[in-house]
């Protein structure tokens, strides 16, 4: 069985990502996706990327990072960032993001307006570099729609991670075919509402994550989450779906191949 962990936050040491990945190798986690949320995180885990071999990278700017900048100024030193690491034998950037839209009371924000100019661009880039987009959605499903639908005849992919809205919404999501990807949500008993809505979409637009080291699953004694713990996520969406761990890892990583074009293999 080959799992991949398609969204997850590592550390700026070397040595503790290299340990988080042998642990993840050790539960059939053969291949991470590493996220980059502003500048510096994202030179942090090409330089991890171009290290370890089953390490990719997803590199972006989330919406309430760098707020000092302008969006355009941001974009273009993300371009950069993804051109040189991406100048060698390795394809180390296989995504744009995480990007996207986050509409909360309860800290310090981006003006919306300023949200939307920055997603729009990054995906303008990610067509640009034909490269997918990892959606970060809070409380913005109506602007990212809005978006995605505008830009949905021009061949753009991607993924909505972390998916904690309605099924409403992931209908929408699915019509423009894009991914939806779950993560330890889904062991929460107050986040049940999430099993009904997983059984509505097919096990070929699915895919898993841990958004690591956040959303530590349930019965999970550890205080950071780790990559490792995908396997708890596929485990969880197979009894949700009546099937076998191992179907669901092989339709899910198959399903990060397509979308992120590398043979995860
Ligand atoms: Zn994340």
């Amino acid at each position: 069985m080959i799992l991949i962990d398609t969204h997850a936050h590592f550390p700026k040491s070397k040595t503790r990502t290299k340990d988080i990945l042998n642990r993840a190798a050790e539960q059939d986690v053969k291949y991470c996706i590493g996220i980059g949320t502003d500048l510096k995180e994202n030179d942090s885990i090409i330089n991890h990327a171009l290290m370890f071999e089953h390490l990719y990278a997803g590199i972006g700017i989330y919406p309430n990072s760098e707020m000092a900048k302008r969006p355009a100024t941001l974009t273009e030193q993300l371009e950069k960032q993804i051109k040189r690491a991406n100048s060698g034998s390795k394809k180390v950037v296989i995504a744009i993001g995480e990007c996207g839209i986050d509409i909360t009371e309860w800290h310090n924000q981006r003006p919306l307006k300023e949200q939307l100019e920055l997603f729009e661009l990054q995906i303008l880039l990610a067509q640009k570099l034909t490269l997918p987009v990892i959606i970060h959605n809070r409380n913005g499903d109506e602007h990212i729609l809005k978006l995605l639908q505008k830009y949905n005849n021009q061949n753009l992919q991607g993924v909505v991670h972390c998916f904690d809205s309605t099924l409403e919404f992931a209908n929408k999501i699915l019509e423009l075919n894009f991914y939806i990807s779950f993560t330890g949500f889904l062991t929460f008993n107050r986040k049940s509402y999430l099993a009904d809505i997983v059984k509505e979409i097919p096990l070929n637009r699915i895919l898993i994550e841990t958004d690591s080291p956040y959303i530590v699953p349930k019965g999970v004694k550890e205080e950071r989450n780790e990559p490792k713990n995908v396997k708890m996520v596929a485990q969880r969406l197979a009894d949700i779906k009546g099937l076998s761990v191992e179907q669901v890892a092989k339709e899910t990583t198959n399903n990060a191949s397509k979308l992120f074009e590398i043979a995860f293999n």
